[in-house]
């Protein structure tokens, strides 16, 4: 695949109307429907914004929640309408129906610096099968189709990849930055090229572990996949999580490190606690000695320094998955310290998963990584080497 596609600065945007694709799948009160977090939506102003100077008309669009093609209240995006007009400073017309009559005709009335919302796209079942009448129907009321949703590129849904087949394709900030800065990291790292693996379990990052393993330096091992690799080392991880079928994958991935010349550290410590409990009883024990009712929630001190020290020089750092249970502030130092060590060494840093993005922002490193991927599935798709539809779907820069 592909990383280098045109960006929305690479062509002319005034006078056009411009089907934007954005991610406004904001968290919610449940029993309000009030915007909790309005994060996703200030990440889409840059775009936005460009658009808008640059005398384009935005035709704006975005799912929220899982409504499967029915129309439901509660996922309206009408409030979220309202919190762009503010964040902008500037009306945004909602339109009560996604290809319908108001849509249309609202579409047919937007002007140069101004913009509309779409109502919410799975709302309309078409949206997600990639219809291509759906899609058509869309791209129908624009010129120009930009997308800037990095959350859902790893779906083919109408709105994320079938319109590209009727308007000319472009990348906004939001996706292309996750491109500049992902792609490069995979396709010419600066060396030496670390990647750190953590999190729950190696079933989730088989394609990941498989696909780095042809272009890193070094391998870090931790969190709870860690047992699964200990066990292929032999010992024996007690309450730890374990995953039994995949001990062959632990040990495959160990001996295809060694053949690539790749350095694969491991754990040689662990912080057991009895329960999986943030106030249970904790120690710190060697690899090969974690007793048979206690459970490994996070790497040890002396696994926490040989980390240290491979992370310090790297020239690039992919991070994905928590070194331990870090929601449990005694098993949390494992995942600190290495956030520590990847925000003192200088690499280019890259953090992507949704619960790795949030230990980096809960334990207050995010603004010393130099790139949080804001997709969970689609950072993990990008750094399995998968093609993207989302991207694949982009013109070419
Ligand atoms: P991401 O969302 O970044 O891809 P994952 O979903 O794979 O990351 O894993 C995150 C979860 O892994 C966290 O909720 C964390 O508590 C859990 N975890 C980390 N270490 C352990 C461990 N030793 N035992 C059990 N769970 C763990
Ligand atoms: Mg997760």
């Amino acid at each position: 695949m592909s990383y280098n596609k045109k960006n929305v600065t690479q062509v002319d945007v005034k006078g056009k109307k411009v089907l934007l694709r954005c991610d406004f799948n904001v968290p919610q009160d449940k029993a309000t429907g009030a915007i909790t977090d309005d994060k996703r939506i200030r990440a889409a102003l840059p775009t936005i914004q460009y658009l808008l100077d640059n005398g384009a008309a935005v035709i704006a669009c975005s799912h929220l929640g899982k409504p499967k093609g029915e129309w439901k209240e509660s996922l309206t995006l009408a409030p979220v309408a309202v919190r762009l007009s503010e964040l902008l400073g500037k009306p945004v017309t909602f339109c009560k129906d996604i290809i319908g009559e108001d849509a249309h005709a609202k579409a047919a009335a937007v002007k140069p610096g101004e913009i509309i919302l779409l109502e919410n796209l799975r709302f309309d079942k078409r949206e997600e099968k990639n219809d291509p009448e759906f899609a058509k129907e869309l791209a129908d009321m624009a010129d120009l189709y930009v997308s800037d949703a990095f959350g859902t590129v790893h779906r083919a849904h109408a709105s994320t990849a079938g319109v590209a087949a009727y308007l000319p394709a472009v990348s906004g900030f939001l996706i292309g930055k996750e491109l500049d800065i992902m792609g490069k990291a995979l396709e010419d790292p600066a060396r030496p090229f670390v990647a750190i693996l953590g999190g729950a379990k190696v079933s989730d990052k088989i394609a990941v572990i498989e696909n780095l393993l042809t272009k890193v330096d070094k391998i870090i091992i931790g969190g709870g996949m860690a047992y699964t690799f200990a066990k292929a080392q032999g010992y024996e991880v007690g309450k730890s999580l374990l995953e039994a079928d995949k001990v062959d994958f632990a040990k495959e991935m160990i001996e295809r490190a060694k053949a690539n010349g790749v350095e694969f550290l491991l754990p040689v410590d662990t912080v057991v606690g009895k329960e999986f409990a943030a106030d249970t009883e904790a120690k710190t024990v060697a690899i090969d000695a974690i007793p048979a009712d206690w459970m490994g929630l996070d790497i040890g001190e002396k696994t926490i320094a040989l980390y240290e020290n491979a992370i310090a020089g790297a020239g690039t750092v992919v991070w994905n998955g928590p070194m331990g249970v870090f929601e449990f502030d005694r098993f949390a130092e494992g995942t600190r310290a290495v956030a520590r060590a990847v925000a003192a060494s200088g690499a280019v840093s890259i953090v992507g998963g949704g619960d790795s993005a949030a230990a980096v922002e809960q334990l207050g490193f995010a603004d010393k990584i130099t790139h949080i991927s804001t997709g969970g599935g689609a950072s993990l798709e990008f750094l399995e080497g998968k093609q993207l539809p989302g991207v694949v779907c982009l013109q070419d820069a």
